[in-house]
């Protein structure tokens, strides 16, 4: 299974991801996450990806496709793997077509998760996420048992500091101008499929769960 989640900052990526990726057992691939956990660790590649995402720009694409491209040959990633944030430009969908193909694999499937922009910024601005195991939760959509507790490890729970409204606001624009073009591209290959991301989380991973078991059939 190779698949690609897409959808907007605040669409249910990462908690949809969380999800799949226990019930079909592949891992979980998040560009963002990779550069939150380096710019932690005050690596290399943090110090190269910090002051573009303390604007909510997009890090170069290079930097990027570096990383997935490392990733991608690990292990774990044989057998599939749920890529969420990545590609978020043409150059890193093709950078990801040839390194696949040079692989003897392909993008399977595209999970589009599709919610109206007037939406997301209640859920950004809301988000709350464990330290510890990165579990996403929000304030009143999706509160944990204990506040600020996570309910899975008992990490405590923190804002990322670009969910806040003026970064939310440039992540989205930003964002929208990319994605389009990034789902004609997946569109003209005939691998999109697209789901209604304005529902309860459990009815979300519901569609997705019934859609990924047949597939995998
Ligand atoms: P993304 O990874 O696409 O940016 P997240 O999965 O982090 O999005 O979700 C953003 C916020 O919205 C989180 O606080 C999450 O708990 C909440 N959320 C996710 N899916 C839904 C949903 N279907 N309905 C309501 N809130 C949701
Ligand atoms: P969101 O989807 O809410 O913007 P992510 O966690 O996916 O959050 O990404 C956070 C930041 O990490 C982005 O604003 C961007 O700076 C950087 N980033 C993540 N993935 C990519 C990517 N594929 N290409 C370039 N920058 C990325
Ligand atoms: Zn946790």
């Amino acid at each position: 299974m190779n698949l690609i989640l897409m959808g907007l900052p605040g669409a249910g990526k990462g908690t949809q991801a969380e999800r799949i990726v226990e019930k079909f057992r592949i891992p979980h691939i998040s560009t963002g996450d990779m550069f939150r956990a380096a710019i932690s660790e005050q690596s290399e590649l943090g110090l190269q990806a910090k002051s573009f995402m303390d604007q909510g720009a997009l890090v170069p694409d290079a930097v990027t496709i570096g990383i997935v491209r490392e990733r991608l040959q690990k292990e774990d990633c044989q057998t599939g793997f749920l890529l969420d944030g990545f590609p978020r430009t043409v150059k890193q969908a093709s950078a990801l077509d040839e390194l696949l193909t040079s692989l003897g694999r392909k993008v399977e499937c595209v999970i589009h998760v599709d919610v109206p922009q007037e939406i997301l910024m209640k859920r950004l601005t809301g988000r709350r996420i464990c330290k510890e195991c990165g579990s996403t939760y929000h304030l009143e959509f999706n509160p944990p048992k204990v506040a600020g507790v996570c309910n899975k490890c008992s990490g405590a729970l923190y804002q990322r500091t670009d969910d806040n409204e003026e970064t939310v606001n440039n992540r989205l624009e930003v964002n929208m101008k990319q994605m389009q073009p990034l789902l004609d591209y997946y569109q003209d290959a005939g691998v999109v499929k697209t789901f209604d991301g304005n529902r309860s989380i459990d009815v979300v991973f519901e569609e997705i769960a019934a859609f990924l078991g047949m597939m995998n059939r």
